[in-house]
């Protein structure tokens, strides 16, 4: 074997400017955890509606695998698309308001998928400033020119889309509610800047599926843009609690990315107990009407709390709220401090963030209760201070 000595070196530049990446283990998941015997509040869960561990969700992942096997066998143009499938897309299809969906094999492939068949070399990709990494490289797949908007800013999206050549296929992308600021997306001006310049416009609802909108439908539904918005992008793995990605759109579109997504095609379908824990997911939120409402009015107590503290929360609306510190050093040594109270909190840092704006990510969930938050509020601005 060749010497791995570079690699070496790169791990040691990483550990130097305190930017190694680690993995740590529990034995539970969810908005409240147990470590060593001692409950954690875990602020660094995306099951925001506690649905990873219902117990109506593990049943319905039950049956389905008892009902079809452990995996789905082939890839699904093959014979993998087993009737699963065909009730959760048609399910996600009318959460969505959509006439159609597609279900892949996570949000990451998802947006790889998606956006290197929607556009190619001779076109144009504008994308807000903050959106996730994977939206990002099925930028770079599709091999279009990539432009970057002022986060949350249509005046400078339109700016660009001036600027832009009239030859080829345009595609605007955001996200509804945005992973690290849990700020949200001006979408009704974004969509009718992309509409005025004959941009096809995408949405990664990711953080506000089963949140945000009627029945926890999204943001694009809360605005009524469903006839607008050509894909509405989602994930099966935040608050469905399962794992897996879906975008809900035409019946063309769907067709065309059966065709042409290579991220659709070339990976084996999703096993049945992972579908059928999307389906007890959703039944599960229909049934209860609008789990989601109750999150936001805990975000917004919590938010109050924190800012009544000095703290500062950015723009968050949602139930990500980041508590902005500045210096990197400083921002551990709070996440450090809460730890030992019981509160995990993650310290984001430079590249994730821009240099100067370190912060903890909040994110809250349904496991996390009135009377936690309260506390929770009381120890971050405790550790802050
Ligand atoms: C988590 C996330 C994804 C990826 O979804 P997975 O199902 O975890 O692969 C995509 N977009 C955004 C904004 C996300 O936060």
């Amino acid at each position: 074997m060749i010497s791995e000595k570079w690699i070496d070196d790169e791990l040691a530049q990483l550990r130097e400017k305190g930017l190694e990446r680690r993995i740590s283990v529990f034995d539970k998941a969810g908005g409240k955890i147990e470590i060593g015997g001692k409950t954690f509040l875990n602020f660094s869960s995306n099951d925001y509606l506690g649905l990873s561990h219902h117990p109506e969700v593990i049943s319905a992942s039950r049956r389905y695998l008892e009902n079809y096997g452990c995996g789905a066998t082939a890839s699904r143009l093959v014979t993998g698309t087993l009737s699963p499938y065909v009730e959760l897309e048609e399910a996600l299809a009318a959460f969505k308001g959509y006439p159609a969906a597609l279900v892949f094999g996570s949000g990451f492939l998802a947006n790889a998928g998606i956006i290197a068949s929607l556009v190619g070399r001779s076109d144009h990709i504008f994308a807000d400033k903050l959106v996730h990494a994977s939206m990002i490289d099925g930028a770079a797949l599709s091999r279009a020119t990539l432009k970057r908007f002022r986060h949350n800013d249509p005046e400078h999206l339109e700016s660009l889309l001036k600027q832009s050549p009239a030859s080829g296929r345009k595609l605007v992308m955001t996200e509804s509610v945005f992973s690290m600021d849990g700020d949200v997306a001006p979408l009704p001006e974004i969509v009718s800047v992309a509409a005025a310049h004959g941009a096809m416009i995408m949405v990664d609802e990711a953080h506000s599926t089963g949140v945000f909108g009627p029945g926890g439908s999204g943001v694009i539904r809360r605005y009524g843009l469903e006839d607008r918005v050509n894909v509405s992008m989602g994930t099966l793995s935040k608050a469905l609690g399962g794992y897996g990605g879906f975008i809900a759109c035409s019946h063309a579109l769907r067709k065309f990315l059966i065709n042409r997504a290579r991220a659709f095609i070339y990976t084996t379908g999703l096993p049945p107990a992972v579908i059928g824990g999307a389906i007890g997911a959703l039944s599960v939120i229909q049934r209860e009407g609008n789990p989601g409402e109750e999150l936001l009015r805990r975000a917004a107590n919590f938010r109050k709390r924190l800012q009544e503290a000095g703290l500062d929360v950015l723009d968050s609306q949602s139930q990500i709220i980041p508590v902005l510190i500045g210096e990197n050093q400083r921002t551990l040594a709070v996440a450090e401090r809460l730890k030992s109270r019981g509160i995990l909190a993650a310290a984001i840092r430079p590249p994730t963030v821009p240099e100067g704006t370190a912060r903890l990510r909040l994110s809250l969930t349904l496991d996390h209760s009135e009377q936690d938050l309260a506390w929770a509020a009381a120890e971050i601005a405790g550790a802050c201070r």
